[in-house]
């Protein structure tokens, strides 16, 4: 039988805060091994800014930069510093003894440390139209796209009922001319002073029991076609932005809940740490963050995660 392979490091993700984490790691001579998955999560290797067009608030780039372009340039930086990457994703880990075992295609590979940053996938409804208008009109994050030109003072809808929803329709009542919350039953799910927020601000106008049929449009999007479910009438409402917030899946399956979680799924880590509750596991970026989720926040857990496995490996030495 062949010898398994046994690394310093191995990093699992692709995102800001993978690449970010590999960087440090890199520069700290620890030759990562980083896993950047084949659509694992059905997002493509790079992460979720390789689903967007152009980022104009990761600090560095004064033009917008295109999401795809801007993590070419993390993978890029990556492997300068020593990183292998390896175009594969992870289908299993075992973390119940050191070195940790982390399988994917191509077979088992042994680490001292593992930084997770598998990220999360936004929800999406998969309704008519909701393909073609993806990002010409439709975005899963308003915090990301709402201060575009084409959204200013235009009619804006928001889809959802929880905190991201409340805070997104609060955001872009700033931008918009006005802002429709769709919420599908006749209560909101978010903590109440978010509901405040949302139900005095005279921009916010909330549809109650009223679900998303169909995107419409020409060459971007202008309207939705929904129903009110009390009285099953169906109409349309102009909308040139749609934004999705009904959740995201933080990509955990592969753990196979060798990790804790919080009840949505997200790991858990010490407070002000990256460390997970097995010594030598470490997780940054988007699937353990469920409030900021932004690339910047993401590429720094990703260089705490990288610095603080660094510590853990030389403790042991
Ligand atoms: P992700 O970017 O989620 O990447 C994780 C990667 O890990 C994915 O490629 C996934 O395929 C891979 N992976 C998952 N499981 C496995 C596995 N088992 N094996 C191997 N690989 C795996 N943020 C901003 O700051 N500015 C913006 O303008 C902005 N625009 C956005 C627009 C959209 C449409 C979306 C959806 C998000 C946007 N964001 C923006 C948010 C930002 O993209 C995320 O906060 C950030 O990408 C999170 O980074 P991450 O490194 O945690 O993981
Ligand atoms: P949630 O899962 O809390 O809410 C998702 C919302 O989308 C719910 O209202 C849900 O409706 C609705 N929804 C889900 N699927 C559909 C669908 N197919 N059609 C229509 N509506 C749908 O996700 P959030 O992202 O809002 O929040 C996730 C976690 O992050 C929460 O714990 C939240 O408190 C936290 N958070 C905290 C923030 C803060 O403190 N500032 C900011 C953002 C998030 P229903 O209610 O009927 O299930």
């Amino acid at each position: 039988m062949p010898d398994i392979e046994t690394r310093k490091v191995i990093i699992i993700g692709s995102g800001p805060a993978a690449h970010t984490a590999a960087i440090y790691a890199g520069r700290a001579e620890l030759s990562p091994l980083l896993f950047e998955g084949f659509m694992a999560g059905g997002v493509a290797a790079g992460g979720q800014l390789t689903t967007t067009t152009e980022i104009e608030n990761f600090p560095g780039f004064p033009e917008p930069i295109g999401g795809p372009d801007l993590m070419v340039k993390m993978r890029e930086q990556s492997i300068r510093y020593g990183t292998e990457v390896k175009t594969e994703t992870v289908t299993s880990v075992s973390l119940s003894s050191r070195p940790f075992t982390v399988t994917s295609d191509s077979g088992d590979f042994k680490t001292g440390a593992l930084i997770i940053a598998t990220g999360a996938t936004a929800k999406r409804l998969g309704m008519k139209g909701e393909q073609e208008y993806w990002q010409k009109g439709i975005s899963a994050c308003a915090v990301c796209d709402g201060a575009l030109p084409v959204f200013r003072n235009k009619p804006l809808v928001v889809i959802g009922g929880g905190d991201t929803a409340c805070e997104e329709a609060s955001y872009l009542s700033k931008f918009g001319s006005t802002v429709t919350l769709l919420v599908r039953r006749n209560v909101l799910r978010a903590s109440q002073s978010m509901q405040n927020r949302v139900q005095s601000n005279g921009k916010i106008h909330i549809l109650w029991e009223t679900e998303a049929l169909e995107a419409l449009g020409e060459q971007f999007l202008t309207g939705v076609r929904v129903i009110d479910k009390k009285s099953n009438k169906e109409k349309t409402i102009e909308a040139s932005g749609l934004f999705y917030a009904i959740g995201h899946t933080p990509n955990t399956e592969f753990l196979a809940g060798q990790l804790k979680t919080d009840p949505d799924g997200y790991l858990i880590t010490q407070p002000n740490s990256t460390k997970t509750e097995i010594p030598g596991v470490f997780a940054c970026g988007d699937v353990r963050d469920k409030v900021f989720r932004q690339a910047v926040t993401a590429a720094g857990t990703g260089c705490m995660a990288a610095l603080e496995a660094e510590r853990f490996l030389a403790s042991l030495e």
